[in-house]
C-alpha cells in the first residue's frame, strides 16, 4: 500500500489541499438545501406523456448529437439568440469547468467577490490559476468600487459575477455589471442561474452584441426543475462559442438528458408557470422574517433566502426536528451564522416561518 503522502505526491500540487465536494446525506422528508424546484415534470399531466414518448424514442445504442442540435435550437429561441451563440453541457458546473480549461493557464488570475458560488474557485484552482476575492461589504452588499480597483490592479483573465448571487440572493444593478464588463481586460463570466426568478428583462444576454468579452451562464436545474438531468448552457458571441467548443468532449450531453430538456423547453410556459408563485412566496417570507427579532434576511431575487442570526444553529436544529433540511454553514465556515433556505411550497414555507419565529421569539 502506498502511504497517503506518496499518493498525494501523484496529485498536481495545486490540487493537494482540495477537499472533495461533499453533500450532506438527506435523512429528513423535506430537503430545501440545494435550491431545487419542488415540482417534478412527471406530475404535470400534459408533459408526462411527452416525456414518455421522447424517452421511448431515444436509442441508448447510439451516440447522442454532439451539440444537441434540437435542444440547442430550442434554448436559442428561449433566450432570443441563434444556435451558434449557445453551447450546452452537463450542467452549469460542467460549463464552468470548460471555461476554466479553455481560458485559465497556470498562474492566471481570476477575480470573484465573496461570498459567491464555490464552483468558480474550483475550476480556476484546478487549472493552476489563482483566485483573488473582493469581500462584500455591509450586509452582503456588492463592493463595485472594490471590484473595479481589483480589476485595475490584478488584470484578471476571468471575472466571475453571479446575478442574482448565490448564496446571498442579492441582485446586481445593470449599471454595476456594465461598468465591470467595460473595464475587464479579459472575460466576464456572468452566471444567470437564477435569472428566471429575478426580472428576465435584467438579463444581459442581449448585451453579448455589445460586449465581445461577455459569457452568460444559464441552467435548466433551477426554474425548469431539471437538476437531475444536468443541463446547463452558455450564451456568447459565436466566435467565443467556437473557442469553448475546442475543449468540449464530443458526447458530453447524454441522449436522455437532451430528450428531457427538449420537452421542458417545448412546454416551457407550463413548466415555468410555478415561478411566479415561488417569487410571491419568497417575498412573503422576506416580509415575515423582516418582522422577526434576531434574524436578518438579504432581499433575495432568487428561489432561496439567505438569513443570518446569532441563533442560526438553533434554527437549523429546530428545522431538522421538523423534518426540514436547510443549508447550514458549520463552525469555522466564513458564513457561519448564516443559513440558506430554498423557497418551496406554500405549506412548507409556512412551517419554516413558524419554526423560525419559535426559535427567535420563544
Ligand atoms: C445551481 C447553480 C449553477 C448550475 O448548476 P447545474 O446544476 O450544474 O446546472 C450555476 N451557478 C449557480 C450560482 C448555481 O446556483
Amino acid at each position: 500500500m502506498k502511504t497517503e503522502t506518496k499518493r498525494l505526491a501523484w496529485l498536481r500540487p495545486e490540487l493537494r489541499e482540495l477537499v472533495p465536494y461533499a453533500v450532506s446525506p438527506i435523512t429528513v422528508p423535506v430537503a430545501v438545501n440545494a435550491n431545487e424546484s419542488a415540482q417534478s415534470l412527471w406530475d404535470l399531466p400534459e408533459i408526462r406523456q411527452a416525456l414518455l414518448e421522447e424517452l421511448q424514442n431515444t436509442a441508448p445504442q447510439h451516440y447522442p448529437k454532439p451539440y444537441a442540435d434540437e435542444l440547442r435550437s430550442l434554448v436559442a429561441d428561449y433566450v432570443g439568440r441563434t444556435q451558434d451563440e449557445v453551447l450546452l453541457a452537463n450542467g452549469g458546473d460542467d460549463i464552468l469547468g470548460l471555461m476554466a480549461q479553455a481560458f485559465i493557464a497556470p498562474g492566471d488570475t481570476a477575480l470573484i467577490h465573496t461570498p459567491t458560488f464555490e464552483m468558480y474557485q474550483l475550476g480556476v484552482t484546478g487549472m493552476g490559476g489563482r483566485v483573488v476575492a473582493v469581500p462584500d461589504t455591509g450586509f452582503y452588499e456588492h463592493d463595485v468600487e472594490g471590484m473595479l480597483a481589483a480589476i485595475a490592479k490584478e488584470q484578471p483573465k476571468i471575472v466571475y459575477l453571479c446575478n442574482p448571487n448565490n448564496p446571498t440572493g442579492r441582485p446586481w444593478q445593470r449599471e454595476e455589471l456594465e461598468r465591470l464588463i467595460e473595464v475587464a481586460p479579459g472575460i466576464v463570466l456572468l452566471d444567470e442561474a437564477y435569472m428566471e426568478f429575478a426580472a428576465p428583462e435584467v438579463s444581459l444576454i442581449p448585451a453579448i452584441d455589445t460586449y465581445d468579452n461577455l459569457f452568460v451562464l444559464r441552467t435548466l436545474s433551477k426554474a425548469f426543475g431539471l437538476a437531475g438531468a444536468r443541463l446547463g448552457y452558455i450564451v456568447s458571441q459565436k466566435e467565443n462559442i467556437n473557442l469553448l467548443s475546442r475543449v468540449k468532449p464530443p458526447y458530453n450531453l447524454n441522449a436522455f438528458s437532451q430528450a428531457l430538456g427538449r420537452v421542458a423547453l417545448r412546454y416551457k410556459d407550463t413548466v415555468l408557470a410555478g415561478v411566479s408563485t415561488v417569487c410571491s412566496e419568497r417575498d412573503r417570507m422576506i416580509a415575515d422574517i423582516e418582522a422577526l427579532p434576531d434574524i436578518a434576511v438579504v432581499p433575495s431575487k432568487t428561489n432561496f433566502l439567505f438569513v443570518t442570526s446569532p441563533k442560526a444553529t438553533a434554527i437549523y436544529e429546530a428545522l431538522l426536528e421538523e423534518g426540514i433540511l436547510v443549508k447550514y454553514y458549520g463552525a469555522g465556515h466564513p458564513l457561519h451564522g448564516g443559513l440558506r433556505i430554498t423557497v418551496t411550497t406554500e405549506s412548507i414555507n409556512t412551517r419554516i416561518l413558524k419554526t423560525l419565529a419559535k426559535v427567535v421569539k420563544p
